[in-house]
This record gives structure tokens, sequence and C-alpha cells, in this order.
């Protein structure tokens, strides 16, 4: 590559937010590079097709953008010019038939990204762009951008620059959040890095080996205000799944976790059931007879609330809140994404560090959460989409 050309665009960070973008500038005619520390593509885009690609969920968008909690208001613009409509037209666009689950989530007909990641790289190659993997970005020298690659240092010119490096999470997939530093480095302010959609950390008891592997359904987990009916798995490690990654933000943030084995019967009804004659059936055996409760919502309230009361009512109160003891949440390389980043006050209404004038962010480095159910990748599009339209309305100025 002549490595004196100037770049319309360079765009870093080949996930969904970087892919957007590279899209939008390239269809208008800009040159484009794009730029990947890995040796390919879209990794942890990938990584979310293994369990299926949920890409939006299907709600109107005020009940979309509660989801984003603290952050709603800043994504508003993106979101609302980028709702989960459009993203399911963008899909159907590149080809992919999709799907609407019965809670609402949305995902391709294959329920993976390969194919999707096939179609759209081959658009964007279509419109020119062009992209080198095995590049680290490492920061600025002056305006120009440097970069690590197998041939040793690389320094590229661009009129305008598109970061969209991704959380710190999975960092084998190439989001380690190593960009920080280099942001830290020109005075950007961030939110620090925590575990979003994270599993818990469970000591078990011997007992519960058996259960390894075991889903936990139809039950209903509490941390502070959040509530969630999601499945868990248990696993040797602890809890994992969309039941606790929902509640898993309060429990880092300090909540006390409770799960209510029987959300679909009062503690009245439980008490007034349990109360029945037990004649010489083992307690196990009484609890599955009276209140249907299965092996593995059994083995936990055994393990989480041994010695168990002998009054129906005591126990049927904590069947209904029965605290979840943990040690913590799964250390943050596992978790499904990162809460931090990029302050919304270093950015302005276009996703361009004010700071760095010429510089625009967007995906999941930026400073917002939401829980699984498509709501990450809807917010990785939206803004990574919003970059790019308003790294071309910049280009026009100059
Ligand atoms: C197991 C798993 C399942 C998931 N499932 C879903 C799901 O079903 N639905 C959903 O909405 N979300 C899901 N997610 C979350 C979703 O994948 C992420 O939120 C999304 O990929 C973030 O997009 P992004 O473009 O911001 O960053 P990323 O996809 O993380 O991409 C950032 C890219 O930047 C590159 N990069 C980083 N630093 C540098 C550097 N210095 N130089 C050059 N390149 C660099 C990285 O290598 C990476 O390719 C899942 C995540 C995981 C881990």
């Amino acid at each position: 590559m002549d490595q004196r050309r100037i770049w319309d665009a360079v765009v870093i960070g080949a996930g969904p937010a970087g892919l957007m973008a590279a899209g939008e500038l390239a269809s208008v005619g800009h040159s484009v590079l794009l730029v990947e520390a890995k040796p390919s593509l879209g990794r942890k885009f990938l990584m979310a097709g293994k369990s299926g690609l949920n890409l939006t969920k299907d709600e109107a968008l005020g009940q979309l953008l509660t989801h984003y909690g603290d952050a709603a208001e800043s994504l508003a613009p993106m979101i609302s010019a980028f709702d989960s409509a459009a993203i399911q037209d963008w899909a159907q666009g590149l080809g992919q038939a999709l799907f609407t689950g019965s809670t609402g989530r949305v995902f391709p007909e294959k329920m993976k990204a390969s194919p999707l990641l096939r179609a759209w790289l081959a658009r964007l190659e279509n419109q020119g762009v062009t992209w080198e993997t095995r590049w680290r970005w490492t920061g600025w020298q002056g305006e120009d951008l440097c970069f690590d690659t197998a041939d040793g240092p690389q320094q590229i010119a661009a009129r305008c620059t598109v970061l969209a490096l991704g959380g710190a999470s999975w960092a084998r997939l190439g989001s380690d959040g190593a960009w920080s530093e280099v942001l830290a480095a020109q005075g950007i302010s961030l939110a620090p890095f925590k575990p979003a959609n994270a599993g818990l950390m469970v000591d078990w008891s011997t007992h519960m080996q058996a259960q390894f592997g075991q889903p936990v359904k139809g039950v209903k987990w509490r941390a502070g205000s959040i509530t969630s009916r999601g499945e868990a798995v248990i696993s040797a490690r602890g809890l994992e799944g969309g039941g606790i990654y929902t509640v898993s933000a309060a429990v880092r943030d300090g909540a006390d976790l409770s799960v209510d084995l029987l959300p679909d019967l009062s503690e009245a009804e439980v008490a007034t059931r349990l109360a029945r004659p037990r004649g010489k059936a083992s307690l196990a055996t009484h609890l599955r007879r009276t209140v249907k409760l299965g092996a593995g919502r059994t083995a936990l309230l055994q393990e989480f609330g041994r010695p168990l009361p002998k009054d129906p009512g005591d126990l049927a109160a904590l069947i209904k809140a029965l605290p979840v003891k943990h040690a913590g949440l799964r250390p943050m390389d596992e978790a499904i994404s990162t809460a931090g980043g990029i302050l919304w006050s270093e950015l302005d209404e276009d996703l361009m560090l004010t700071k760095r004038p010429s510089t625009f962010c967007a995906g999941e480095m930026l400073d917002w959460e939401a829980p699984t159910g498509g709501y990450l990748l809807t917010a990785c599009l939206a803004t990574g989409r919003w970059a790019g339209r308003e790294a071309v309305g910049y280009l026009a100025t100059l």
C-alpha cells in the first residue's frame, strides 16, 4: 500500500460498529481503510452468533430505550434513526431471513452470524472498502494514526477517523480495552470498565455436582428493583445464562440476589399446599407432589436454604425469596459486555471527540450498558451508523 496516501476515512475496529461506519462512509464514495488488530474481521460478532445472534428486540422505540438506563438520552438520537425495525430491514437487505421469538427477540433464521457477516463484508468490498488485519492501532503521531503490524510500525494519514474498538471483555476476540490508555493519555475521560451481563461465582457444596449443566427454568431472579424470569444454567463455576445476566449489573452494584422458585404461586398458596399431610414421603417428594418443585429447583433450595424450616409458612417464604449465596461476578473478561468507556461529555452530538476533532467513536467503547436481548447489537449498529454518517457530514465541511 502507498503509505503516503491520505484516506478520506480510517475506521479502526472491525466489529459491528466499525463495519457499519465503514459502510456509511464508503456508500457515498469516500475512500475507507478499515483496520483490525485480529487476523480476521468481526470475531466477537461471530461469537455472538454461537448463541443464535440476537440482533435486536422487536419493541417500540420508547420501550427499547428504557433498557439503556442513564445512557438512554444520549443514545436516543442514534437509536431513533436506526431502530429495531430499521435493523431488521438492514439484515434482510443483506439476504438474511429473520424470525421473532415469543419474547420479541429477533434472530436470523440460520441462528448464526457467519452468513450475515459474509454478505456484509461482500457489500463493503463492493463499495470499495479496503481492509488490513493484524494491524493494532497504538495512537497518534501528530495527526497520523500509528499501527503495529507484522511488517513493523505503520503511520497512516486520514481526513477523519472512526474508532470502534469495542469494550473490555473476551480479549482473545480482540476487545481488550487497551485503547483506553491511549485515549486517557490524550486527556479524554473514561468511566472505568465493569462487567455487564456476567455470570456468578458460586462455591457449590459437593451435593450440587449432579446438577452441573442443568438449566434452572420457571424461576424469578431478583436483585434490588430488577427482576428476571430468564433461564440460568448451574455450572461447576456458578450460575450463568440470560436470567442471571439481567440481574448482574444490580448485583455488581451491591444488591442482594434472591430467587423466587415458584413465581406463579402466591406465598399463601405455597404455604397451604406445603401444609398438606406429608406421611412418610421425603421432603423432595413432598415438594414435587405439592408444589411441583423439580430436582434442580429443590437442589437450589437445599443448597442455599439449609437447614430448611419445618413450618410450611416459613418454608413457603424461603421458597418465594431464597437468598442466593455467591462469591461475586465472574471475571470481567468472561462477561458478555462491559459497562464504562468514553464519557458522553467527551463527545459532541455527532459522536466526535471534542478534544480530537475529526475522530468519531462508536459501539461498546462508549459509556453505556444494556441487558442481553438484542440491545447490545442494536446500540452498536446504531452508533456505528451514526458515527459514519456524521463523519460523512464532517468530510463535506473540509
Ligand atoms: C458470547 C457472546 C455472545 C453475545 N451475544 C450477543 C447477542 O446475541 N446479541 C447482542 O446484542 N449482543 C451480543 N453480544 C455482545 C456483542 O457481540 C457486542 O456488544 C458487540 O460485538 C460490540 O460491538 P463493537 O463493534 O462495539 O465491538 P467489537 O465487536 O468488540 O469489535 C471491536 C473490534 O476492535 C478491534 N480492536 C480493538 N482494539 C484494537 C486496536 N488497538 N487496533 C485495531 N483493532 C482493535 C477488536 O479486535 C474487535 O474486532 C455477545 C457477546 C459475547 C461475548
